[in-house]
């Protein structure tokens, strides 16, 4: 009845462990299908909680914690999993129990979480999850051993096959003890006292406990963004004794950021080497022999990109299709409208304002979906770590991480999951910086309008025998876009967000075989995700465009006066003379605000500007792009597009922002107008100067 007292009287379970561990697979195993996925309050981290039923019927609240490599790390993921577990977010209770998923073939990197769960006092059970691929290495783990060791219960388990799951659901039911063992772990004398003596003064000027206390000391005496980052959480008066501790462990030579990790691995290796008996056989695991070939400073990269190529070619050949058969979906459903309707301003926008708007953007779902298809597969088979330890080399000529490479390929079909993926970026400069060059790397968006542009002005003529003109132009704008986004990149890492290049501190996972069931529900979560976002953002913008580009009415005007007095005709006229400079007149001009909002707006305002009845969806629409060829200004006779033209236009667009979607995202990652504002700014700036000299260098030549 009274669901909200239930909710709250209920236990609270957290499950934690590394990513990849397999935590989301037990969690599903062990929730079945009682789950809900929302966000963290402020953040836009995933929170995904569900009900475990225990075998008496009672039963209790999971939460799927992002995977985390220690209680210290600092990405936004990590972060909110570590304040979780130590209780600092509100509406979230304190976890009674954490149910630690250790990859059991990685045991040594696994324990550096649990060893810290352990000093936090948290009762804790262990999954030992992965047992099969630990079996198949040869590794053998004594469960008895580890368990006395840890001093916590310890599930062997095969989450992919649901193994061990009742044995760990049995394990979870009632336990409330932390570790049977205190701490393990030894600190050489000088820190261990610098650190205990931290620890009382936060037990008593903060009211922290014992554990949590221990926990922040050494993070403040440690971490080396630590007295920036955590400024505002303690007394002035502690601050500065963090600072004179940092002098004085200076002062005898010992490496603070370094001290606590080889501590912790010193006692990792002991237990380690008393539970397991490996009978790894010598020489080289497959995983390694493969990475021999594959992350190879030559054939790695030339593997790579011949990858890359295979899937974006497959991308635009697949989806195009689907792609057809969902833009045909929309012209029917549209005609379908249209004849049942009665003439007048609410048809047009319902036909033309939302139908069409929505149409256009959702007709590129097919490419999101093969985008993600693959990015799933490479990212399931470990293949997606080779690829960032590969262009770390070109990435950290820019002064960024491999991990930056990651999200710049995520933009090339949409820039949105890609300032997303930038989540796993530790350092908060690289991550804005990554945030505000990914738009200059995206790709799909503008296709429909380099689509048009290159159908109607670039001859088809064939370059050194093989390469068409029109393919190379497209493979031009392609490159154009990356050159833009590592430059600025550079730029911005060398004045705005000045910060040193992080060591490339990066494991490679061993290769497996990736699960169909979890690319698939990635590809579905993410799929969604597009439709949800794209769908009302641009249901909106087609409305507004449409009222703009149809009011204020005149009596008895034909379509084109129309436009011209409309609010979308008046503004193109405004702005005219400043895109003159462009090569570009005020319909262009229509074309250029319309699609601040979204790209792709481009090509259909043109669409209704040129006044063409079908012109609604545009690829290679005959029709409109004969229109464009032979639009002349009324006056001169000058045509209004020209090869020249068409260029300058598709240069602006690789360059400009233009696109509202990505706009609020990256606020709602920064958590405020300041850095979206700062990108619209430069990358317009940009687009524009870079067009400018395009243009004036090709009227040049042309008179040349
Ligand atoms: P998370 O990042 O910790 O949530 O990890 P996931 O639950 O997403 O699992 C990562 C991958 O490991 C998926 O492809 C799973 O199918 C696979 N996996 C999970 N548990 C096991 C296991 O016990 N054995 C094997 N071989 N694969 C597993
Ligand atoms: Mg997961």
């Amino acid at each position: 009845m009274n669901s909200l007292k239930t909710e709250i009287q209920l236990r609270h379970i957290a499950i934690i462990g590394n990513p990849n561990a397999g935590k989301t697979t037990l969690f599903n195993a062990l929730t079945g299908m009682r789950q809900k996925v929302g966000n963290y309050p402020g953040v836009t981290v995933e929170k995904k909680e569900g009900r475990i039923i225990f075998e008496d019927g009672s039963e209790a609240v999971l939460l799927d914690l992002p995977g985390t490599y220690s209680l210290t790390a600092n990405s936004p993921d990590e972060k909110i999993a570590t304040d979780i577990l130590l209780g600092r977010v509100d509406h979230t209770p304190l976890p009674e129990l954490v149910v630690c998923v250790v990859d059991a073939s990685n045991l040594e990197r696994n324990l550096y979480l649990i060893s810290q769960i352990i000093d936090n006092r948290l009762p804790a059970v262990v999954a030992l999850n992965m047992f099969d691929v630990a079996e198949r290495d040869g590794l053998k783990i004594d469960i008895q051993k580890l368990s006395a060791e840890l001093g916590v219960k310890v599930i062997p388990t095969v989450g992919s096959k649901s193994l061990g799951i009742e044995e760990l659901k049995a394990a979870i039911a009632g336990h409330v003890e932390p570790s049977s063992r205190s701490r393990q772990w030894i600190l050489p004398a000088p820190v261990q006292e610098e650190c205990d003596e931290l620890k009382g003064l936060l037990q008593q000027m903060h009211r922290l406990s014992e554990p949590i206390a221990f926990h922040e000391a050494i993070v403040l005496l440690t971490s080396p963004s630590a007295l920036s980052e955590h400024n505002d959480r303690f007394a002035p008066g502690l601050i500065e004794h963090v600072k004179r501790d940092h002098q004085k462990l200076d002062l005898l030579g010992i490496d603070r950021h370094s001290v606590v990790v080889e501590s912790r691995y010193e006692w990792i290796k002991r237990v380690c080497s008393a539970a397991t008996v490996s009978h790894r056989r010598r020489g080289m695991s497959a995983s390694d022999k493969i990475d021999q070939i594959l992350t190879h400073r030559v054939w790695g990269f030339v593997i790579f990109i011949g990858l890359m190529t295979i899937m974006f070619q497959s991308i635009f050949s697949w989806a195009n299709v689907p792609m057809e058969l969902l833009g045909d979906s929309f012209n029917w459903v549209g005609a379908q409208v249209y004849a049942m309707m009665p003439a007048g301003d609410l048809r047009d926008l319902i036909v033309n304002g939302a139908i069409g708007g929505v149409g256009a953007v959702v007709t590129f779902l097919p490419q999101i979906i093969f985008l993600f298809l693959f990015i799933g597969f490479l990212e399931d088979t470990g293949y997606m770590a080779r690829a960032a330890f590969i262009m770390d080399r070109m990435m950290s000529k820019v002064g960024l991480h491999g991990k930056s490479f990651i999200p710049l390929l995520s933009s090339f079909a949409c820039a949105i999951p890609g300032i997303m993926a930038t989540r796993t970026i530790e350092s908060r400069k690289d991550r804005l910086v990554t945030m505000l060059v990914a738009p200059l790397v995206s790709r799909s968006a503008r296709l429909p309008v380099y689509a048009l542009m290159i159908a109607a002005f670039i001859p088809r003529k064939t370059v050194l025998g093989i390469f068409s003109l029109p393919g190379l132009t497209l493979v031009a704008m392609y490159l154009l876009g990356l050159t833009a986004a590592l430059s600025m990149a550079w730029v911005f890492k060398k004045t705005l967000l000045k910060s040193e290049a992080p060591a490339f501190i990066m494991e490679l996972p061993p290769y497996k075989m990736p699960s169909f069931k979890s690319v698939l529900l990635h590809m579905w979560e993410r799929s969604i995700l597009f439709l949800k976002r794209a769908g009302t953002i641009i249901l909106g913008v087609s409305i507004v465009l449409w009222f703009l580009a149809t009011y204020p009415k005149l009596e008895r005007a034909s379509p084109s006066e129309q436009l011209n007095q409309s609010f979308a005709g008046r503004a193109g006229h405004l702005i005219e003379p400043i895109i003159k400079p462009l090569g570009f007149d005020w319909k262009i001009g229509i074309g250029l605000i319309g699609s601040i909002l979204q790209r792709e707006v481009f090509v259909s305002t043109m669409g209704t500007i040129y006044n063409i009845k079908d012109a609604k969806h545009e690829r290679g629409n005959v029709s409109l792009r004969e229109h464009l060829q032979q639009d002349v200004d009324p006056v001169s006779g000058v045509p209004t597009f020209t090869a020249l033209t068409a260029i300058c236009l598709m240069v602006y667009y690789v360059l400009a922002m233009q696109c509202m979607s990505t706009v609020a995202v990256v606020r709602r990652e920064t958590n405020g107008w300041k850095w979206p504002l700062f990108q619209i700014s430069y990358m317009t700036a940009l687009a524009y100067s870079v067009t400018f000299i395009v243009y004036q260098i090709g009227l040049v030549l042309a008179e040349g």
